[in-house]
């Protein structure tokens, strides 16, 4: 067995297909910021992207841009330039990140993709469901760059997601549509947006299908590959783009699965991953995992971008339908039923719970979780201290002990 340092986890040739499309998806970026002949919109992970889309907005995710700052382990850098501006160290790490950059004039996005900054907005959009960080981020750019803010208040902690809040976030989505062809100064058109929702669905379709493939024993992918893997489902979400990408991926991980390649050689336990990823440590905890022979192999947060509910014959309903029903905005009866489904699904050993500092809304170890399933399922838990982007609350010391000691409890089991 080769020593830790030496491990390196399996890349998919697919991955330099990613690398020259998220290339060419940020310099169309660029140049639609800069010569000012198509509209920039920012948008949340589960705003109304498909809405943004239809009105031919180019549209940039905040967040993955932090969690860009995070796997360069330049977040660091900027934290402190947002906390000296009053954003407090426990809130979002994105948020302080992001803001960071932006007060030093400075992006990853330089050496990743060659374009000189973040592309300037027309118009902000957010959407609550997943926590109201989102809303302060956005409006602190709004004061900054005087651009419209615009938002969806989602309903919270839903146990069903019923016809009342439904119907609340399709009217607020049908009143931003009012306020979007103002800004961008074209007429609403309810087949584009049709077209625009149907490629989302067919694209969330192929990535479900991307992660379902960790159910077969070995996995051929782990939450690792997840979080690289994930950012056609982020950025190209609603285009073309990400259903041919997970089509050539695909492939690539049915090949893997007919010739019996895993993902981690000699796989001898299977666990969840919840919570956000620990960016600047991903590297590190693969390796660490795979010298145990151990695979994450699913996660809550690679599958927080399937949208099913999505149907291009009710746009406004159920766009709503499939923002209010995501993991993070659900109650924590749905969550815990989600993840022992996912669990017995995907044959799962164990659970990790990643408890991020300035994340509460995603980090679902506060309330009891991790010991209701030890003690109602008998499905064995770690909570593992740390944060998505401020690595000053994780200690990798701390980390490898704790997981080395919980896979040494499953050897024992
Ligand atoms: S869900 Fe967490 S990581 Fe995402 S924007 Fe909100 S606070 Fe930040």
């Amino acid at each position: 067995m080769p020593r830790r340092d030496e491990l390196r986890p399996k890349r998919f040739e697919a991955t330099n297909r990613l690398k020259s499309l998220m290339t060419e998806y940020y310099q169309e970026l660029a140049r639609a910021a800069k010569n000012k002949n198509e509209k920039v919109a920012w948008c949340t992970s589960v705003g109304p992207a498909e809405l943004l889309l239809a009105f031919g907005f180019k549209v940039h995710y905040p967040e993955n841009h932090g969690a860009l700052l995070g796997t360069t382990r330049t977040a660091n850098n900027y934290i402190p330039r947002a906390h000296a501006i009053g954003y407090s160290p426990d809130i979002c790490s994105y948020l302080t990140s992001d803001i960071g950059a932006f007060l030093k004039n400075e992006t990853p996005l330089s050496k990743a993709y060659g374009i000189e900054s973040v592309p300037k907005p027309d118009v902000l959009v957010y959407n609550t469901n997943q926590c109201r960080d989102v809303q302060e981020w956005f409006s602190y750019y709004a004061r900054k760059l005087g651009v419209p803010v615009l938002g969806i208040n989602s309903p919270h902690g839903l146990d069903e997601v019923g016809a009342s809040h439904i119907k609340d976030v399709a009217e607020q989505l049908q009143s931003m549509k009012d306020s979007l062809e103002e800004i961008s100064e074209s007429q609403f058109e309810m087949k584009r947006l049709q077209h625009t929702i149907n490629l989302s669905l067919e694209g969330t379709k192929f990535w479900k299908t991307v992660l379902a493939t960790a159910t077969n024993i070995p996995s051929p992918l782990t939450f690792f590959d997840g979080c690289i893997q994930m950012a056609a489902a982020v950025c190209f979400r609603g285009e073309q783009r990400a259903v041919d990408y997970y089509k050539v991926l695909l492939t690539e991980l049915n090949e893997r699965i007919a010739k019996g390649i895993a993902a981690v050689d000699g796989e001898r336990f299977r666990l969840y991953w919840e919570g956000m990823p620990i960016w600047g440590k991903l590297r590190q905890l693969a390796t660490l995992l795979m010298e145990l022979r151990t695979c994450l192999v699913a996660s809550t947060y690679c599958n927080s971008w399937i949208f099913e509910a999505l149907d291009p014959s009710k746009p406004f309903e159920s766009m709503a339908k499939a923002y209010s029903e995501i993991f993070i905005n659900r109650s924590e009866a749905q969550k815990e039923k989600y993840i022992v489904d996912h669990v017995k699904r995907y044959k799962i050993d164990g659970v990790i719970f990643h408890d991020s500092k300035t994340c509460p809304s995603n980090s679902n170890a506060r309330y009891g979780m991790p010991r209701r399933l030890q003690e109602d399922y008998q499905i064995p838990t770690l909570v593992l201290d740390g944060d998505l982007n401020d690595l000053s609350f994780y200690s990798e010391e701390q980390a490898t002990t704790n997981i080395e000691a919980f896979i040494e409890q499953l050897e024992g089991a």
